[in-house]
């Protein structure tokens, strides 16, 4: 207003070829039936345009549109000798949860609209007020979470993998957590889904995998005894053409015999293209990789898999293990999985191992190996190197079992 009316007019225009970048052509919006036919943003009147994503893939899609249209138009503009600043407040509705006919879409991405104007500018808000808030939350956490590798905040922790016979230690699994500048250590059930949904988790996968092999070489080079490290994948990283040769790779950088990595894969990632999955299976069992099923029984995958593929270990869920109350169904349906496995010669891990009626039980249906709290939480390498070591020096036969070691040792290493 201050400037005139043509260069708010200039404005308007620079905005609307602005923003009109950031969307693809398919984001078709128009003003009215009569418009230019390459109009793709619509001006609803005054300052106010309309952008349509017609092809709503989710939240993350849209935070990125939004984001570049913010970015843009932050840009100082140079009108007429004046440079012009303008910023924009972006309020988003879709259907079917805001709406389902386009006047009440409408009218909702403008009542956030207005809620992002009042909230400062230069804002995206979500119509729903509750929703609203947690979108801004995670686009910050995914903000955060994009150089989380980078920014060296992931770390591993170590879970023993116990013989059930014997105590001592043969594997173990490694496990990410995400050390938050301010929020703290977050479990990967506080990220791993929003790394997945937004492509990151190739990034942390690779970390993990190479920092796992890592750490499992350098306790080997410090003369403890060898175990085998495990590892969980995403479905994500299973798709990646190239997932062998970064697993090759990786393997040859930080020098560590195959056989001491194990992959996990939950039964979802191997039913996802059930024939690039045996393909892809196959090659890695070349390499002299060992691979699990983890999470088994919580699928809804057919048991044909099982003898076609080339699978070393069945992990028992840990949801069924906590359950296994002497003679209850539970315990029934665990000794049948056992039972399959040992005729498939598959090994069996049993997670959630809590008490030690679990443990007398999996013993006494001859399962090889325990993983869960009763031996130990997951914890930092250091801890599990002294536990390793603790285990290696101690003779394996003819001595009580690590889980009867006294109580004290076992929960030095149980902090979490
Ligand atoms: P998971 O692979 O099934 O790992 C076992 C989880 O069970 C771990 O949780 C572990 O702390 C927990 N657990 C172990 N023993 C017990 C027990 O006795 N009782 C109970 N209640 N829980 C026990 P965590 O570390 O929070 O990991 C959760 C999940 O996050 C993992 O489940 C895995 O699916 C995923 N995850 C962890 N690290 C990675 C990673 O590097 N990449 C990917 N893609 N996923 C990961
Ligand atoms: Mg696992
Ligand atoms: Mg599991």
């Amino acid at each position: 207003d201050s400037l005139g009316h043509r260069v708010g007019d200039v404005v308007l225009k620079r905005a609307a070829r602005a923003i009109q970048g950031c969307v693809r052509d398919s984001d078709l919006v128009t003003r009215h039936r009569d418009c230019d036919i390459d109009t793709q943003v619509a001006r609803l009147g005054g300052d106010e345009f309309i952008v349509l994503i017609s092809n709503f893939t989710g939240v993350s899609g849209i935070n990125i549109v939004a984001g570049r249209i913010l970015d843009l138009l932050r840009c100082p503009m140079e009108v007429d000798g004046h440079e012009v600043v303008v910023t924009a407040s972006i309020g988003v509705a879709f259907t079917p949860d805001h709406g389902a006919d386009a006047d009440t879409l409408l009218k909702n991405a403008d009542t956030a609209m207005y809620e992002a104007k009042s909230a400062g500018r230069n804002n995206v808000f979500y119509y729903d007020a509750t929703m609203n808030a947690r979108m801004l939350e995670r686009l910050d956490l995914e903000g955060e979470l994009r150089h989380a590798v980078e920014r060296d905040q992931l770390v591993l922790h170590f879970q023993p993998q116990v013989d059930v016979a014997s105590g001592a230690i043969l594997g173990v699994e490694a496990l990410v957590r995400w050390r938050h500048p301010y929020q703290g250590l977050l479990s990967p059930d506080e990220f791993i889904p929003l790394a997945e949904e937004t492509g990151i988790i190739n990034d942390i996968g690779d970390w993990v995998m190479r920092e796992a092999c890592r750490q499992n070489r350098a306790w080997q080079d410090a003369g403890l005894a060898p175990v085998r490290i495990s590892v969980n994948l995403s479905f994500r990283q299973f798709g990646n053409p190239d997932f062998v040769a970064r697993v090759q790779a990786v393997l040859a950088e930080t020098q560590l015999p195959p056989k001491y990595l194990e992959l996990e894969l939950t039964e979802s990632v191997i039913m996802n293209d059930l024939h690039s999955t045996l393909r892809i299976l196959r090659q890695l069992k070349e390499m002299g990789l060992r691979l699990s099923v983890d999470d088994f029984g919580t699928g809804y995958s057919s048991l044909a898999y099982l003898k076609s593929l080339p699978l070393d270990t069945l992990k028992i869920d840990k949801s069924f293990v906590m359950d296994i109350d002497g003679d209850n169904d539970t315990a029934r349906l665990v000794a049948a999985i056992i039972a399959m496995a040992k005729s498939l010669q598959i090994s069996v891990v049993a997670e959630g191992v809590e008490t030690e009626l679990h443990r007398d039980f999996l013993a006494g249906h001859k399962v090889e190996l325990a993983q869960g709290y009763l031996f130990s939480r997951p914890v930092p390498a250091a801890t599990f190197a002294d536990m390793l070591q603790h285990a290696a020096l101690r003779p394996v036969t003819g001595t009580p079992p690590f889980w009867e070691a006294s109580s004290a040792s076992i929960s030095a290493f149980g902090s979490h």
